[in-house]
């Protein structure tokens, strides 16, 4: 489901231009406030939901396959450490889920710049960047050229 920003809500602060992998949160030059420009572009990450601070965005569903009438709203309670997400479906039934808006102290991710520059070897790996250290894992296992015939006769 993509998202959607109220900009009665929005104060055009732009955590969530700037937390986008996507790239599509962008400010309105006229009004001033943040707007998705291409919804079916959207990883469905929900980083900006969490970023930002005015509750101004919603989850919605593709009108195709979701009709109106149901809503997915975060409340972010940066005091208390968590984030809520409340879940209202089209027949009335509520869903309430509240997990940690991090399980890391802030500031504790190693950032990119930090590592190493990657080798020419690095680029023919089938790991991705940072694996395995970031995923706190000795190595992954990956499949070798010898095993892409195995079990064919
Ligand atoms: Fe961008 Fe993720 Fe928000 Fe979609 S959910 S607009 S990809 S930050
Ligand atoms: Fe608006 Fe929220 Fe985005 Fe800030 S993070 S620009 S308040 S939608």
């Amino acid at each position: 489901m993509p998202t959607f920003v109220y900009m009665t809500r929005c104060d055009g602060c732009g955590h969530c231009v700037d937390i986008c992998p996507s790239d599509i949160m962008h400010i309105d030059k006229t009004y001033r406030r943040a707007y998705n420009i291409e919804p079916n572009f959207c990883w469905e990450c929900y980083s900006c939901v969490k970023a930002c601070p005015q509750h101004a965005i919603d989850v919605r569903g593709y009108s195709d396959f979701a009709p109106l009438g149901h809503s997915v709203r975060v409340l972010r309670e940066e005091k208390k450490g968590t984030i809520s997400w409340k879940v209202v479906f089209r027949d009335g039934r509520e869903k309430n889920f509240e997990s940690p808006i991090r399980t890391t102290p802030w500031g504790s991710i190693k950032p990119p710049q930090d590592y190493e520059a990657p080798s020419e070897d690095d680029f023919k790996s089938q790991e991705l960047a940072h694996e395995p250290d970031g995923l706190n894992i000795d190595g992954l296992p990956a499949l070798t050229p010898d095993k892409l015939k195995q079990g064919v006769v």
